[in-house]
Formats: C-alpha cells, structure tokens, sequence
C-alpha cells in the first residue's frame, strides 16, 4: 500500500479534500447551465453514479442566475467553472456555491480578484486554480518541457492568492500529454501542500480516455499524489464516474459496488465463459455491496481465483466448483452455474 501524500485540508460542501480523506470523484455537467431542470436531473444521475463534487460551466450572467435554484436542489456540492469574468464568481458565491474553479491571474484588474477573494473567504468556499496545457501563456518559461510550464503558469496564480492571505486553495495541472501532466503533478506537490485536483485533460471518447485517464492518474495515486479524481471522457458524464472508481478499486484506495473477476478464456475452456460473465456482471452491478465474484474457465488457475473471491465458480466440462470465502460450497451443473452463483452472492 502507497504512503498518501498529506495536503492541507479543505471542505467542498462538506465533503472532505485532502488531509488523509478518501480521494473524491468528480465530474462535470455537460448540460446547459442556463437549463437548471436539465443540469440538476444530470446532477442526480450523477449522484446516483457515486459522483460526490459537480462543476458545473458558467459561461454567462444567464447561468450565473441558474445558480441558486441549482445549489439549493443540487444533491451534490456545486464547483462554479469560471474565466475571467469577476461578475460571474460573486455572483455564484452569492448563489452559496461550494467551490470556485477560477484562475485569478486572469482576472486583469487586482481590485476585482480582492473583491472575489474576499467574498469566498468570507463563505469559506474554497478556489481551484486549474491550469491546462492549452492555457498556459505562450512567454511563460518559453523552450522549458511543458510540465514546468504548467507549473509556472498555476504558481503565477497561486501567489496572488496567497498574496491576498487565501489558502483554501486546490490546484490541478491538466493535460492531454499523460508523461507532462503526471511530471507536472510531481513538481506541483513538491511546490504546495495544497490538495491536488488529478485528471487528464481532453482524454478523449470513453475506451481511449479511459485507458490514458487510468495509466496517467493510476501512475500518480500510486504515488500517494492525489486528493480529487476526475476523468474527462467524450460522452455520459455518468461513464466517467464509473471509470474513475474503477481506477481507485484498481489500486484499493476506494470500494463501491461489486468487482467481478473473470478470466479472458483459452483454449482449455469447455463452457461458453463469455456469456456467463457478462450476465454475471449485469446483475451484480444492481447491488450496492462491495463483493468479489469470481468466474474462472478452468481447474488451471479457477480453483486458486474463485476461493480468493467472496464467491467464486471454477468452471470444468459439464459442471462447475462454487466457492464461498474461499470454501468449496457445491459441484453445480452446468445449467444451473448463473442461479446457483447469484444464490450464493445473496448469501453473502
Ligand atoms: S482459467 Fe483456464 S480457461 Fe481461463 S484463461 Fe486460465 S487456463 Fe484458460
């Protein structure tokens, strides 16, 4: 197990960031903002997909007044995504936001960032400074790897907000370049103790985006870095949520619902495995319970498997070995492998 680096803790609506507190999955609304309805019925089915902090984009003054119907029937905290516009973030303070994604540097005016410092510290709400590739100024440390242009461009930020006393601070380092963005959250943790925001920007649409957001944040978390999760994906906000616990299941740094553990088949196999573990998988992901269910091809590797799992089926010529905690429960036919395997998840 990895030692978890140990950041300065912050509350984002209550939910604990940092200091030791198990790494949140977030995500992102891809509605309207302006359409409050559409934003809080995608804000429920991310709730009920385990999301635990939304952002929520705030182009304009017509989403800002979205805001407080939208925090007051939220189910979730609210991050208010903002740029440049200082309007914009009082107005979603005003509206009781949890949180504020806002990069200070890139309001012009000092006066105007006091007066938005003011206002969160006032509320205790804290700031993401979120810096992406995209947006790191072309004359910052011009000829230097982009990690530390990355770096530079969200310490810029930082400074005026520590410059102003404020340090509920979180900070994220994005890119689409998975070697940049994990140097560039390295060079960050060393810099603060603030908490650090992990994701791969632009990652893509689910399986591409999935597999750079695990190999990019699985490398990072591994080494204890990382205190929010999210993974950007081209498609249903609910897709990165479920990718994201994925990756912590991977690394056992958070459990929800079952985990299923199915061998890929060879040429050993003598039942129709595949159809059995998609099934299997179908009615487990109903439940709500952390369990290992284990559905094995062969005597090869299937006994040592299924007796790992909470419930495990070792799958031979015509029947099959049940497995419950690691005890051989009953031979099963093999009609009846699907029934007999979800009776004993029942058990357990
Ligand atoms: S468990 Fe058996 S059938 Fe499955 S991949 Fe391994 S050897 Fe092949």
């Amino acid at each position: 197990m990895m030692n978890r680096r140990y950041t300065k803790p912050i509350s984002i609506g209550g939910v604990a960031v940092g200091g030791g507190a198990p790494i949140a999955i977030q995500s992102m609304t891809k509605t309207d903002t302006r359409d409050a309805a559409a934003t809080l019925e995608q804000i429920r089915r991310l709730k009920e997909a385990g999301c635990e902090i939304v952002r929520v984009a705030v182009p304009d003054m017509a989403a800002a007044k979205a805001l407080p119907l939208i925090k007051r029937e939220s189910p979730l905290p609210i991050i208010a995504d903002i740029h440049f516009d200082h309007r914009l973030a009082l107005a979603a303070l005003e509206a009781g936001v949890d949180g504020l994604r806002l990069n200070p540097g890139n309001i012009r005016d000092k006066k105007k960032v006091r007066e938005v410092v003011a206002a969160a510290k006032e509320r205790q709400v804290p700031i993401r400074v979120g810096v992406n590739a995209g947006s790191v100024p072309q004359d910052l440390e011009p000829g230097q790897p982009l990690a530390r242009r990355l770096v530079a461009s969200a310490l810029e930020h930082i400074r005026i907000l520590e410059d102003m006393d404020f340090d509920l601070i979180k900070v994220s380092v994005k890119a689409f370049d998975v070697a940049a963005t994990v140097e560039a959250y390295r060079l960050m943790a060393q810099e603060r103790p603030y908490p650090l925001h992990l994701g791969i920007t632009e990652a893509g649409t689910p399986r591409a985006g999935a597999v750079r957001s695990a190999v990019g944040l699985g490398l990072l978390l591994w080494e204890g870095i990382g205190d929010t999760i999210r993974v950007s994906l081209t498609g249903d906000p609910c897709d990165e949520v479920a990718v994201a616990y994925d990756i912590l299941k991977s690394l056992d740094l958070r459990q929800r619902g079952p985990v299923l553990i199915s061998c890929p088949t060879c040429g050993r196999i003598e039942t129709d495995l595949i159809s059995l573990a998609y099934a299997v998988e179908e009615r487990i992901s109903k439940l709500n319970k952390p369990i290992k269910v284990a559905v094995m091809g062969c005597v090869v590797n299937g006994p040592g498997e299924a007796r790992e799992a909470d419930v495990g089926l070792a799958c031979g010529k015509g029947r099959g070995v049940l497995f419950r905690h690691g005890e051989m429960v009953r031979t099963v036919e093999e009609v009846d492998y699907l029934k007999a395997l979800m009776e004993e998840v029942e058990k357990v």
